[in-house]
């Protein structure tokens, strides 16, 4: 028997996490060969999400849980999932049935039969997203494969399962700043990439802004691309090319014709150009800094408030103190 470990990132879950279970469930009966083990990382919700997680965790004894201190982030939940999960396979699956556990069974035969070592999942739609988000999404996804090494599928999403030698070499790379989707691609291996149509969420809502996005696909670009660092080094080489002709222009002007006070306009533009591009070069750069600054410190990933362990020394006091 093969167990898979299904990890579920949650943050403000509680109205979804009841349909997840039972769907869960439904697969989970379809595939009687294995066993599973249900990992939900609680990443620092505000609402019932961690009751519910104990809940289930009462009365299901293959359900594990860990929650954060705070909200770390979708990226901490999965390193958290990774570490945590004991199973020979591991799933990384939405809370809100975005990522169908219908396709399990799929997956699971690619990875067991067809010589993968990870089976991965794309949308092919984006079928009730707004259109601007899609846009944009796609835009950096197109950018992504331009400047970085990593190979980016277009509407891949987190949802995956993978072997044991998947996971050991995902949590081999012990960075600070977790960008999954490249982190993935990375890793190499054999994956198998099934697709899908959108699905769209079964309860609450995203917690994804645009904002939140924007600065998701940065971290993504500084974590695996060093191309917009070349990128400013060319500019400012380019932008001294141009300076050293406009001096000599300026030299013989002044030699044939003599001096002349006009120009200051253009001048002005020129100066606020430069300057500009000089800003947004060390604002490149101070990004890349940043990160550097966050990874050398070796802060943890994230803090664990509370596991399953404690909620079962929790119930033994209850009962000690019930007998008392
Ligand atoms: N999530 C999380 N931490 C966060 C934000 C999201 O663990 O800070 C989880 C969320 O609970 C869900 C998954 O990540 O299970 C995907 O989030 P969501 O559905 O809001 O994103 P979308 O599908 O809209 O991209
Ligand atoms: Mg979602």
């Amino acid at each position: 028997m093969k167990k898979i470990t299904v990890i579920v990132p949650c943050y403000n879950e509680e109205q979804a996490l009841h349909y997840f279970y039972e769907e869960m469930e439904r697969v989970a009966a379809q595939m009687p060969e294995n066993t599973f083990e249900y990992l939900f990382v609680d990443d620092g919700s505000r609402d019932g999400t961690l009751a519910v997680m104990r809940e289930l965790c009462a009365k299901d004894a293959r359900v594990r849980y860990v929650s954060f201190s705070r909200n770390f982030g979708k990226e901490a939940a999965i390193y958290a999932g990774l570490t945590h999960a004991t199973g020979d396979y591991v799933a990384i699956m939405d809370a809100d049935l975005q990522d169908p556990p219908l396709l399990l069974p799929e997956m699971y035969r690619a990875v067991t039969g067809e010589g993968y070592d990870s089976a991965a999942t794309r949308r092919v739609t984006r079928k009730g997203e707004p259109p601007i988000r899609s846009f944009f999404a796609r835009r950096f996804y197109t950018l992504m494969n331009k400047i970085s090494d990593v190979e980016l599928m277009d509407g891949a999403r987190d949802y995956r399962l993978m072997n044991r030698k998947y996971v050991d070499a995902l949590l081999s790379l012990q960075e600070y700043n977790r960008f999954s989707k490249g982190l993935f691609g990375w890793v190499g291996f054999r994956t198998k990439w099934i697709e899908f149509e959108n699905v769209e969420r079964i309860a609450g809502e995203t917690k994804w802004s645009f904002w939140k996005l924007f600065k998701y696909s940065l971290d993504g670009i500084v974590a695996f691309s060093s191309t917009p660092l070349y990128l400013s080094s060319i500019i400012g080489a380019g932008m001294c090319g141009v300076a050293m002709l406009a001096i000599v222009f300026i030299i013989v002007r002044q030699l044939l014709f003599g001096g002349s006070a006009y120009g200051w306009p253009s001048m002005a533009c020129i100066v606020i150009l430069i300057g500009g591009l000089q800003l947004l070069c060390i604002g490149i750069l101070g990004l890349y800094l940043s990160k550097a600054y966050l990874e050398v410190k070796h802060r943890p990933v994230y803090i664990v408030k509370e596991t399953e362990t404690d909620a079962v020394e929790r119930a033994g006091e209850d009962e000690c103190k019930r007998e008392e």
